[in-house]
């Protein structure tokens, strides 16, 4: 159902082309709202309505207009109508809740398939806020491309998050689907995490290497390349420290972020060198942008989904 109750809202009042006084059936929701249609589009469009026509219509209007009960409620049937008939201005969907039920209107009810491209594309519009209902939902109905697509986004929240986070759509996905997202997640947490150990430093003259002013790394920690032979300044492995600990929490996370960076940023501008002051920021954003975060990427696409 979509989130809350009908009965919350003001009561609704068709608009066109909903209320064409020459349409040729009515369709009423469940809250007595009627709809005027024509009856050919209706064919047309949905072996449902075909077949219904084909039987006698028990009700109709003083004027004789046949009458078509639905079970929906007023606002999810104007929702589902404006998707596909014609001359019907679409109305954007308000949650992801609404977008289901009218999904499973057109997939499951109705025989809509061809409507599976545009439904498939609002889904994917609701990925980032409710990654674990847009995973369900495409669960359900095989979109394995959004299924891995909001798995992906599920990466950018704590496992601690998704484990606690309730969805009505889950109920649609099997004990195994939902094992799959969870693993899935632990290891690129694992392999995000880990992404920044085995980074070729040496390949590029970064001031890190060269400044000899700020603080080396007191534990003399190694460089890939490099081992034993320099001692890189301490910022830069706070730096890649603090993104691991953010990676093993959320392995989708931004490791450009300002808050993660902040740290090294003051080491370097609290150099006596001024040429790290100059190139530090810089070589440091270089280093993010080239080297780590594809290196993040690549470790998560490596990550199968074993749904
Ligand atoms: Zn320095």
């Amino acid at each position: 159902m979509v989130e809350g109750s009908p009965n919350a809202f003001p009561a609704f009042l068709t608009s066109a082309p909903f209320d064409d006084a020459t349409a040729d059936t009515i369709l009423r929701s469940s809250d007595g709202v009627d709809f005027h249609v024509y009856r050919i589009i209706l064919s047309c469009a949905s072996p449902f309505f075909k077949d219904m026509f084909s039987l006698p219509q028990a009700n109709s209007t003083d004027l004789g207009l046949p009458i078509i009960p639905l079970s929906e409620h007023s606002r999810l049937l104007d929702s589902f109508l404006r998707v596909w008939y014609p001359g019907a201005k679409t109305v954007p969907f308000e949650n992801v809740d609404q977008l289901a039920d009218v999904i499973e209107l057109a997939l499951v009810k109705y025989d809509l398939e061809y409507l599976a491209p545009f439904l498939q594309k609002q889904l994917l519009s609701f990925k980032e806020l409710r990654c674990l209902s847009v995973f369900s939902i495409a669960c359900r109905y095989g979109w394995d491309d959004i299924v891995k697509d909001a798995a992906r986004q599920s990466l950018t929240f704590d496992i601690q998050w998704l484990i606690g986070r309730n969805s009505s759509h889950l109920k649609y996905i099997t004990g195994h689907n939902y094992q799959a997202l969870l693993r899935y997640h632990a290891a690129c947490s694992q392999a995000a995490s880990s992404a920044g150990r085995l980074l070729p430093w040496a390949d590029a003259e970064y001031t890190w290497i060269h400044c000899t002013t700020c603080a080396a790394h007191p534990a003399k920690r190694s460089v890939p390349g490099l081992e034993g032979r320099i001692a890189p300044r301490a910022w830069i492995f706070q730096y890649l420290d603090d993104a691991a600990a953010v990676l093993k929490q959320k392995p989708g996370a931004n490791v450009k972020d300002p808050g993660l960076v902040v740290g090294a940023h003051h080491k370097i501008m609290a150099c006596h060198n001024l040429s790290c002051r100059i190139n530090g920021l810089r070589d440091l954003s270089k280093f993010i942008a080239e080297k780590y975060v594809p290196a993040i990427n690549e470790a998560i696409d490596a990550v199968p989904l074993r749904i």
